[in-house]
């Protein structure tokens, strides 16, 4: 017989402690309940719980109730093989362009899951605190998978793409952008900036100091996304890195490209790491992927890795316009280039599931199978190579393998078949 989880013990006995649960009500499963769903067979690699196995897992009510080498399949309504696949954790996109119709780069986050195998992700200031609202209430409220934000310091956002944010920096608006941070504790991390020359000009430090003052302002433990890459001058890395604090983010973190005057002012400068990146590092600013169109240069990642500066996160900065380029930043894509960079695959999927929920919220329950977590997994091949990479600098690497993603489940409910009726209660 099957003894009650623990969650279900303290539904039953504690609604207090519920409450505090975010939300995740659910019933006390019974030895003769079916499992709505159960994903069998597949090698289940879990960073959160470190295991990696043979196992089955068994979805009810939108929430993982069971991760067992084996449930029979009469214990369940419906079933996927995924016999000879990995199942993971939903992946976590920490960068990504979610807000389409409301900033001008873009996509309707269901439809990279296909792509992606994400069942979170995070808008990277796709919105300032002029279109905050509306990326809430009409594109979040809207979407399957689990949107959290950071929100732009120039208050409308990426909606002027591709003409520049903050050359006015009177766009950015402190007071403004602080409300908008804490109006929306439920998905707002914090706030988002991008401190590329061909971007805010020669406004140096001004837009960073804006962000972080109205991180501060909004009262909450708000975190900056910083976004680098081709800065004004070599010294202003190294004042950026400087300003950085413990949990704030710096994406594009391993870019090449260069600035307005074709300087190459990045965290490796002539082949050596700022002694400021390893002092970030240290303090504990994340360092994100942020692949994209233009922020990736294997040789920069090669020797930031070799000095101490590895990533923390995996995400993609898929948009519109990235998207299309040779690099195909889909997440489990650039997962990838760090397979070939010689990260291990637990690696590489803790760095896109545990590591990017920590920036999230620590305290969530996404982003790992264990029992009690939401029922959010991705099904994907690990496709055996050899396989060609590019980066955005036209740099090339062999690799040996990649993830190819199969099928997404959020809350329980796949994408696709095996169509659960009715078709979503979430
Ligand atoms: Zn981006």
């Amino acid at each position: 017989m099957r003894k009650l989880s623990r969650r279900s013990f303290m539904h039953a006995t504690a609604g207090s402690a519920l409450a505090l649960s975010g939300g995740m009500a659910h019933g006390a499963m019974g030895p003769n309940d079916k499992f709505d769903l159960v994903i069998k067979g597949g090698e289940v690699i879990d960073p959160s719980q470190q295991l990696r196995g043979k196992r089955d897992i068994g979805i009810r009510w939108g929430i993982v109730e069971a991760i067992e080498a084996d449930i029979p399949a009469a214990r369940t309504s419906r079933m996927i093989d995924a016999s000879g696949k990995l199942v993971t954790p939903g992946l976590v996109d920490l960068h990504a362009h979610v807000f389409p119709y409301g900033s001008a780069i873009g996509i309707p986050a269901d439809e990279l899951v296909p792509h992606q195998c994400t069942t979170t992700v995070v808008s990277a200031g796709d919105a300032g605190a002029n279109n905050i609202a509306a990326l809430r209430r009409f594109i979040v409220a809207q979407t399957r998978t689990r949107i959290h934000a950071f929100i732009h310091i120039a208050n409308m956002g990426l909606s002027a793409f591709p003409v520049p944010e903050l050359y006015n920096i009177d766009f950015a608006q402190v007071d403004a952008c602080a409300m908008a941070v804490a109006e929306n504790p439920d998905f707002v991390l914090g706030v988002k900036v991008r401190m590329s020359e061909n971007v805010i000009a020669k406004h140096g430090l001004e837009p960073l100091k804006r962000g972080i003052l109205a991180c501060e302002r909004s009262g909450r433990p708000a975190k900056m996304m910083v976004h680098i890459g081709g800065v004004e001058t070599p010294s202003l890395m190294s004042d950026i890195l400087n300003l950085l604090r413990p949990g704030d983010v710096l994406t594009h973190a391993y870019s090449g490209a260069p600035n307005l005057a074709g300087a190459f002012t990045n965290i490796v400068q002539d082949g050596k790491i700022l002694p400021a990146a390893l002092e970030a590092k240290k303090r504990g600013v994340v360092f994100d992927v942020g692949h994209g169109g233009g922020s990736f240069d294997f040789r920069v990642c090669e020797a930031a890795i070799q000095q101490g500066c590895a990533p923390d996160v995996i995400s993609s900065d898929i948009h519109v316009w990235s998207g299309n380029t040779p690099g195909m930043p889909f997440l489990p894509w650039v997962m990838s280039k760090f397979l070939t960079l010689g990260f291990t695959l637990e690696q590489v999927i803790a760095m896109a599931t545990t590591a990017p929920m920590k920036s999230i919220d620590p305290a969530s329950k996404a982003g790992t199978l264990k029992v009690g977590a939401p029922g959010d997994v991705a099904i994907m091949e690990l496709v055996q190579g050899p396989v060609n990479f590019v980066d955005t600098r036209n740099n090339t690497r062999t690799g040996q393998a990649y993830l190819k993603p199969l099928q997404t489940v959020i809350n329980g409910v796949p994408f696709g078949r095996p169509y659960q009726p009715p078709f979503s209660m979430r």
